[in-house]
């Protein structure tokens, strides 16, 4: 938890002098690290935003979503949605799905047909193909799962999901009846929505924007 966070690193008072100066970064990140001393995300914070990571690869036209299958505070795989693997990206041709009535099956939904596989298929997929076994696990998704992949996930053996932001379906309810979906299965997988919060998000922006791995104190260079 973060009872000692100050927000001192928020502070930077070299910045406004001279931002563009590399020392002024340096002491700055200073400020960050002393902070950081004190505190950390937590697990789930931390996991979470590595789907976050994982996000910034997705290839989907759609929208951008990423998964991390984890147990025992270690990271077993990683997903986003994309394509198959080795074959042209959605984001390649602005493209996730044929839409022209020739291209149709009849009985399923031209977005059944995208070809982007979801960021949990992924992960799931990515275990299966090392051999990694993630019976027990928990999965971090930067959204809710859809009904297929949570089925799936189900299946691969994973007892927890944690996802960010539910699906939105433009105000028509679907969020509950997603919610309702998934009790069903409240007896062999539970499901969570998880908010970073706002000092983990600032910790993890800091960490990206500057440079990471700058001494955390002059005295132990
Ligand atoms: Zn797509
Ligand atoms: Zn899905």
């Amino acid at each position: 938890m973060f009872s000692h966070w100050d927000g001192a690193f928020r502070m930077c008072p070299n910045r406004s002098k001279s931002a563009s100066q590399p020392e002024d970064d340096f002491n700055c990140h200073s400020d960050l690290s002393e902070a950081l001393s004190r505190t950390r995300p937590s697990w789930n914070e931390y996991f979470m935003l590595m789907a976050k990571l994982c996000a910034t690869r997705s290839t989907c036209y759609s929208r951008p979503v990423g998964a991390v299958i984890a147990r025992d505070k270690r990271i077993l795989a990683t997903g986003y949605n994309g394509a198959p693997p080795g074959s042209w990206h959605c984001t390649d041709r602005q493209e996730c799905f044929w839409r022209e009535p020739q291209n149709q099956i009849p009985g399923i939904e031209p977005r059944d047909l995208s070809r982007a596989i979801h960021a949990e298929m992924n992960a799931v997929a990515y275990a299966a193909r090392y051999g990694i076994h993630i019976n027990g696990s928990t999965l971090y998704c930067t959204l809710s799962p859809c009904v297929h992949c949570f089925k799936t996930l189900i299946s691969a053996g994973i007892v927890e999901v944690y996802f960010e932001h539910i699906y939105d379906f433009n105000d028509r309810g679907g969020d509950k009846a997603l919610l309702a979906y998934y009790e069903q299965y409240a007896d062999l997988i539970q499901v969570k929505q998880l908010s970073i919060s706002e000092t983990s998000l600032e910790i993890a922006g800091r960490f990206l924007q500057w440079i990471t791995s700058s001494r955390r104190h002059e005295h132990y260079s």
